[in-house]
């Protein structure tokens, strides 16, 4: 079954067949493949019982969070950064951080995505970055890594740089990285949180965003406190704010909008931004759920995301595809809501605009570049597959990716790594994320959490 998602979200070719040559698809039909593309071919994948789809975007997460999942669950975000994040990361060396994003590419393309938007925004090395740009390229994932920073109060100061050194090293990173508008592994701007970043500091990313062809990549109105703090600060809510210092416009990611009221939604849709959702996270840290449809209404692009391992705790795209569809029909109390359609739309057309690649991944179609994944459907919690759409959104997980092709190249085959050892992977990174937390004397086994029952007991 090959769904090539190309501009729509009907056409299932059943037979179909996909024929890549070097990085790029040169064929896509329906039934058998023609016996002279058969005869030219160096290698037949047989797809019999799989569903055969566009490598998926994951267009937001923080992958140096893949040694610190699990520490703080149960916190809101601005609880859960003190307790878990922020000490964490201030006792990761530049070796962890190459680790733990190797760990977390890794887990993005053996759950089905092939394209993942990064941002790290730890600078306590200078070369944290290259670490995860070197870890990026070792997976063989495609990567937009998006240089995180904060340059102001009250984000917490250990993590804070000034505005010359974000633009030096984003520039250096840029100019080593960006050497071509498709390569596999490229930079862009990542000012954390509009409370965290200077107002002439985003004006001038934004120039040169535009200057140097790159996005810019924010979190914006994740939780109603983040919106109090800007409406306490500015007299505005963020997305207000960004629109009058003048820097909304298309090359800016919003990541999360969960507090979005309707004008700010319009103004975003008249600037072209785009908008990334993480419904997963946003249940998560209980930020709220936000009107994913009326971003639809009108019109603003949205790509799907599972955030950090530290607030998911996993990096499952077809995890994020079901609670995206299941979350607007709780919302509204329409089952009609999204439809699997719509929500393969936002992550591929949505994704493929977030990666600044339009056009080139997403879909399966000649001239797109090869990234492709094989979906094993014959599992007795997907067969018997009736509408391939509707199995990939609702009953597909990470753990049916069988096949993953990025860039042409077979990066996992019947679910082994082709290019990577896994179980050393995985040993190396629970070895190196315990002498970590040894290291800065951190007991992670913390006293058992107070449940919602031990709670009650204590009020009554
Ligand atoms: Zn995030």
């Amino acid at each position: 079954m090959v769904l090539p998602c190309d501009g729509e979200y009907r056409t299932v070719h059943r037979p179909g067949y996909v024929f890549i040559r070097g990085e790029r698809i040169e064929a896509v039909g329906a039934g058998p493949a023609p016996e002279g593309l058969r005869a030219g071919a160096d290698e037949i994948i047989n797809a019999a019982g799989k569903i055969v789809a566009p490598g998926f975007v994951n267009a937001h997460t923080h992958l140096f969070q893949t040694f610190l999942r699990g520490l703080a669950d149960d916190k809101p975000l601005l609880e859960w950064l003190e307790a878990a994040i922020w000490p964490g990361a201030l006792v990761m060396k530049e070796e962890d951080f190459y680790l733990a994003a190797l760990l977390g590419f890794v887990e993005n393309l053996k759950c089905g995505a092939t394209s993942v938007l990064d941002q790290d925004y730890v600078q306590t090395s200078p070369h944290n970055a290259d670490a995860i740009a070197e870890a990026a390229a070792r997976s063989g994932a495609r990567a937009f890594l998006a240089r995180g920073f904060a340059d102001r109060d009250p984000y917490h100061p250990a993590f804070q740089e000034t505005p010359e050194r974000v633009l030096r090293e984003t520039e250096r990173l840029v100019k080593k990285w960006n050497t071509g508008p498709e390569s596999m592994v490229r930079f862009e701007f990542g000012p954390l949180i509009p409370w965290g970043c200077r107002q002439d500091t985003l004006q001038t990313i934004d120039r040169l965003a535009h200057e140097w062809d790159i996005g810019v990549h924010i979190h914006l109105s994740e939780t109603r406190a983040e919106v109090q703090m800007s409406m306490d600060e500015t007299g505005m809510t963020p997305a207000r704010w960004l629109h009058h210092i003048g820097v909304l416009n298309d090359r800016w990611q919003l990541v999360h909008g969960v507090w979005l009221d309707d004008e700010e939604m319009d103004l975003i849709a008249s600037a072209g931004a785009l908008i990334i959702h993480c419904p997963v996270s946003n249940m998560y840290l209980a930020s709220g759920n936000p009107a994913v449809t009326e971003w639809r209404r009108r019109g603003i692009p949205t790509a799907l995301a599972t955030d950090g391992p530290g607030s998911n705790n996993s990096q499952d795209m077809l995890e994020v595809l079901k609670f995206t569809a299941c979350l607007q029909k709780l919302r509204t109390l329409d089952a009609m809501a999204l439809f699997p359609e719509d929500v393969l739309d936002m992550a591929y057309a949505g994704g493929a605009r977030a990666m600044f690649l339009d056009g080139k991944i997403g879909r399966l179609a000649p001239g797109a570049l090869a990234d492709v994944i094989l979906v094993d459907a014959m599992r007795p919690h997907i067969a018997p597959v009736h509408v391939p759409q509707s199995a990939l959104v609702y009953n597909a997980n990470g753990n049916d990716v069988d096949t993953v092709i990025v860039a042409g190249k077979v990066l996992m085959r019947e679910g082994r790594l082709t290019h990577l050892d896994e179980r050393r992977l995985v040993e190396d990174c629970q070895r190196a994320a315990e002498a970590m937390f040894a290291r800065a004397g951190i007991q992670v086994n913390g006293p058992p959490r107070t449940t919602l029952l031990s709670r009650s007991r204590t009020a009554s």
